[in-house]
């Protein structure tokens, strides 16, 4: 690789946000997205307890719906441990082998949901469910619904990992025809097209230049 597209790479990895693109169409594979496997090293967009609190609000799986009001801490290495179990699971389910969801099955049983009466306006009553959130692990319980759900009822052969050899995002095919190829047109399938181009292009200058080159030893050969 040339040191001018060597650099290039590396401006347009710059100028993408630090915030964890949301293109799976599942929450649970944009959590795996969250690590991102750049040219050269992993990036994790997770680096904070509030980067994941942040995310969970993004995907709208805050337990009951919103921040709660003590947070408690080491979020980040729960959900971190609960990102990598998944992971492994989905390769595992993908590769038709036996899935281990001991892990998974852990965060689940933090489920402490409980149903409970409020008063509400006008004298009515209100029923919610409710989730504890003392620990990460109940704050986790609806992400990691989520990521039990994929695993239960996912359709994997729709799951599947974008088709660029330098990308490690995970998608839900959902479009119509289900041939979606890349996590986003515009970053690898972009890519994919300007790369078959040149590809093209070297091809059609190697053919012309052998061609240019037969022709000069034809006319050498003549005269
Ligand atoms: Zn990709």
């Amino acid at each position: 690789m040339s040191p001018a597209s060597t650099s290039s790479t590396a401006s347009s990895n710059n100028t993408s946000s630090d915030a964890p693109r949301l293109l799976a169409d599942h929450p649970a594979l944009d959590l795996l997205n969250t690590l991102e496997r750049a040219l050269d090293a992993p990036v994790d967009r997770w680096q904070t307890d509030e980067d994941v609190w942040q995310w969970l609000e993004r995907v709208s799986l805050l337990p009951n719906g919103e921040m709660p009001e003590h947070r408690p801490q080491g979020l980040l290495a729960a959900a971190t441990a609960l990102r990598e179990s998944l992971r492994k699971a989905v390769s595992q389910r993908k590769a038709n082998g036996d899935v281990d969801v001991t892990l998974l099955n852990d965060y689940l049983a933090a489920d402490a949901c409980r149903a409970l009466l409020t008063p509400a306006e006008s004298g009515r009553i209100r029923l919610a469910r409710v989730y504890p959130t003392d620990t990460p692990m109940q704050c986790l319980v609806p992400l990691a619904l989520s990521a039990a759900d994929l695993l239960a009822n996912g359709d994997f052969s729709l799951i599947r990992k974008c088709e660029s050899e330098t990308c490690s995002m995970w998608f839900y095919d959902r479009t119509r025809a289900h041939r979606r190829r890349w996590c986003s047109m515009a970053l690898c399938g972009n890519r994919h097209k300007v790369a078959a181009y040149r590809k093209r292009e070297a091809t059609a200058t190697a053919a012309a230049n052998a061609a240019g080159a037969a022709n000069a030893n034809n006319k050498s050969d003549a005269a």
